[in-house]
């Protein structure tokens, strides 16, 4: 099968490339996390369940409808497929979901704590990103905890004692926040772990969320 005969092939591929990112930049281990694009109204594609990410291929990734039936691919979609898909019916303005085990970040989950505004960058995700209850993972609780969570305006949550969702407005963008909010956890760690971390206050990240919308363009 050639690349054109693959329906929503660069989507598709897409998956697939950041898969291997999530590895490539310490966001996960083995076969954890999950990432997945939305596609149309009904459909997205996500990646799939227990294949090593450096073997999936274009073809594998499962389209999926909102109503969790498979269209395309031949293997079986994330387990986590139903938090992503509470993420886009509760949030039409997102395009793409991320979610990460990376190390800092969940450290601040397992601890049950938000990560503040300690860096400016943290602005990439709103005023800190929140944390859910605990739900087990793969479960529709865990989605529903999610959902709530990052409410209207968050782009990123804390999921208890597990790891990070993250959701904006494509694929590209979900993953840069879920850098972003490594990133920042790291930074909070190491300032708590030598003194007490000056907390950037609401107004400043307001003004910041405006200017990081151009960031690296
Ligand atoms: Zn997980």
């Amino acid at each position: 099968m050639t690349s054109r005969d693959i329906p929503h092939y660069e989507t598709r591929t897409a998956i697939c490339e950041y898969g291997r990112s999530l590895l490539d930049d310490d966001l996960t281990t083995g076969t954890g996390g999950n990432l997945s694009a939305r596609l149309d109204e009904d459909r997205i594609a996500i990646s799939p369940s227990g294949i090593p990410y450096a073997d999936i291929k274009p073809a594998d990734v499962p389209v999926v409808r909102t109503d969790g039936t498979v269209v395309e691919g031949e293997t079986e979609p994330s387990t986590e497929l139903p938090m992503h898909l509470a993420v886009y019916e509760r949030r039409s303005d997102v395009g793409g979901v991320v979610h990460t085990h990376s190390p800092y970040a969940t450290t601040f989950a397992s601890l049950g704590e938000a990560i503040p505004a300690s860096h400016y960058l943290l602005a990439f995700t709103g005023s800190e990103v929140p944390v859910t209850g605990y739900e087990t993972h793969a479960t529709e609780a865990l989605g529903d905890a999610a959902v709530d969570a990052l409410g209207e305006s968050y782009n990123a949550t804390l999921l208890r004692n597990h790891g990070v969702l993250t959701a904006d407005g494509s694929l590209d963008d979900a993953y840069t926040v879920a850098q972003m909010v490594e990133y920042c956890a790291r930074i909070h760690y190491q300032a708590r772990a030598i003194g007490e971390p000056e907390i950037l206050p609401d107004e400043e990240i307001d003004r910041l969320r405006g200017k990081l919308d151009s960031y690296g363009q």
